[in-house]
């Protein structure tokens, strides 16, 4: 955009370096009050926003080509940016900084609120239009009480983060946005309940209820008769492994390791790959830990395998698809992994996400075997791979039923869309038919099938799916106590009539309310 007539070049630099100097000064004053590395963070990017390189050229930019200073900075963030992304790493790291502080003097000069999560000092309750996983995952429980967000189902990666975070969230609430700064609100994350100036007596019977789903997992996961469910956690790094084995969970039953690496410019060597899946591992001694290859895409961008733009990213090219144009990208990681399980005593498995044929599957194989890992699988999360699972599972060695893609893909409702909430349940007979069917394929070839999609950590769902047969269950470590209650409650016999039951109902709703009926003793006996 051309300068306003009438305002002159000087006065628009001189706005310009006001605005650096009010972003430099605020986050100065943050890394004042933190510590460690976040206070040298911010120390660093502090310095960004008055760098001279870019001063000087969105002055140049303002004087010479009669830029707005909106534009000026933002032209020339980015032309800086793209110049340190071509120097590779460290420098190119740089990039994402130097883009932060292009966003926030752009939100300094146009006095809207400087982009990403508020520090405000004291416990609060972030309400916003939705948030990207990268902000979740570094959410601070200590600080952030609850999420409430306008957008993004119940499987979308900001649910599945505050959950795994143990923050309250509530997500798709109607209204969210008329919500306003210092307002009083309940948020109760389990009943799916945000209120605004709740009455004394709303808050008091709360809080004799106490908090729900935090029974800790007791005994190995198995049916009232006996038959062994291995019960897993789903973890993304290694706080949440070390937690994950204070919840008692057996082993890890999906690695995130794409959120090892979200908002990195390039890809991190195999050395850096290897320092942040060995403590994963490290945790869970000599048991099982499925490491899922990156899952980028769609909601999980990562700049150096997937495209800046597509048309419906969650039909693009992610997950796996990007190893057709990066088999260097996959190689490498197969490399770490392999390198990070002779290291440690964890019995790997390995596994693709997005798989959608067999042809997928034998190469992903095939490439797990170049590098000596032999326990190599694939995610089912497309209803192709659900549908022809018998010649999936000729060559993976095991399945893992990414149940939130399978929703979103059986019911062609986007995960992160709020509106589409009702559709987005592994509860649809229609998702649950793609289990049975790839069970039912699996077991043809005599090969483990488990769950590691949020609907596994439901602990109604969770005995239909060992009923359809799914022989382990991966889930948010909070869930594993109550889970484990209500299989150890239910017979492998009542289990497969619960199945039965959820597929002959007509409807999502039906099918719930009918396994609930059923159930109802023993989620009563356990106070569910
Ligand atoms: C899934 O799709 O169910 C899954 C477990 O993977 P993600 O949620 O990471 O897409
Ligand atoms: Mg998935």
């Amino acid at each position: 955009a051309a300068r306003p007539a009438g305002d002159d070049a000087d006065a628009a630099v001189a706005r310009l370096t006001a605005a650096a100097g009010a972003v430099s000064d605020a986050l100065l004053a943050r890394a004042g009050g933190a510590s460690g590395t976040a206070a040298e963070v911010l120390t660093v990017t502090a310095g960004m926003a008055t760098d001279p390189t870019l001063a000087r050229d969105a002055e140049r930019r303002v004087r010479e080509e009669g830029a707005t200073p909106e534009r000026a900075v933002w032209d020339a963030a980015d032309a800086l940016a793209a110049q340190l992304e071509t120097l590779g790493p460290p420098l190119s790291e740089r990039a994402r900084d130097v883009r932060d502080v292009r966003d926030r003097i752009v939100a300094e000069l146009t006095g809207v609120r400087p982009p990403g999560v508020p520090t405000p000092g004291h416990p609060f309750v972030l309400v916003a239009e939705d948030l990207a996983p990268a902000d979740t995952a570094t959410l601070d429980p200590g600080q952030v009480r609850a999420v409430v967000t306008a957008g993004g189902g119940p499987t979308s990666h900001t649910a599945i983060l505050a959950r795994s975070l143990g923050i309250p969230a509530v997500v798709a609430v109607a209204g969210a946005l008329d919500l306003a700064d210092g307002d009083t609100v309940l948020v109760d994350g389990t009943g799916g309940v945000v209120e605004r100036d709740p009455d004394a007596a709303t808050v008091a019977a709360l809080a004799d209820a106490g908090p729900r789903g935090r029974r800790a997992l007791e005994a190995p996961g198995r049916t009232a008769d006996g038959v062994r469910v291995d019960l897993l956690a789903n973890v993304a790094d290694a706080d949440a492994a070390k937690a994950a084995v204070e919840a008692g969970a057996e082993g890890v039953g999906l690695f995130r390791t794409e959120f090892c690496f979200l908002g990195r410019a390039a890809e991190p060597s195999v050395e850096e790959q290897v320092a942040a899946y060995r403590p994963v591992l490290a945790a869970f001694g000599g048991r099982k830990v499925v490491v899922r290859t990156l899952d980028a895409g769609a909601d999980k961008p990562l700049p150096f395998v997937t495209a800046a733009s597509e048309p419906n990213p969650a039909l693009g090219v992610r997950g796996l698809r990007t190893a057709a144009r990066h088999p260097e990208v996959l190689d490498r990681q197969l490399e770490a992994i392999a390198q990070a399980a002779a290291a440690e005593q964890a019995e790997v498995w390995v596994m693709a996400p997005m798989v959608a044929t067999a042809d997928e599957a034998e190469r992903f194989v095939a490439a797990c075997a170049r590098h000596g890992l032999e326990r190599a699988g694939v995610m089912v999360e497309v209803p192709a791979a659900a549908l022809r699972s018998r010649w999936v599972f000729e060559h993976a060695t095991f399945g893992s039923l990414g149940t939130n893609d399978l929703t979103q893909y059986a019911m062609a409702a986007d995960r992160e869309l709020g509106d589409l909430a009702v559709l987005s349940t592994g509860w649809q007979p229609a998702v649950l038919e793609l289990v049975r069917a790839t069970c039912d394929g699996a077991a043809e070839r005599g090969r483990p099938v488990g769950v590691c999609g949020e609907a596994a950590g439901d602990p109604v769902l969770a005995p239909v799916l060992v009923g359809l047969g799914v022989t382990s269950l991966s889930m948010a470590p909070r869930a594993l106590g109550d889970v484990g209650a209500v299989l150890a409650a239910t017979s492998s016999d009542a289990c497969r009539e619960l199945a039965r039951a959820a597929l002959a109902a007509p409807d999502a709703e039906a099918a719930r309310d009918a396994v609930r009926e059923r159930l109802r003793p023993v989620l009563a006996e356990i106070g569910l």
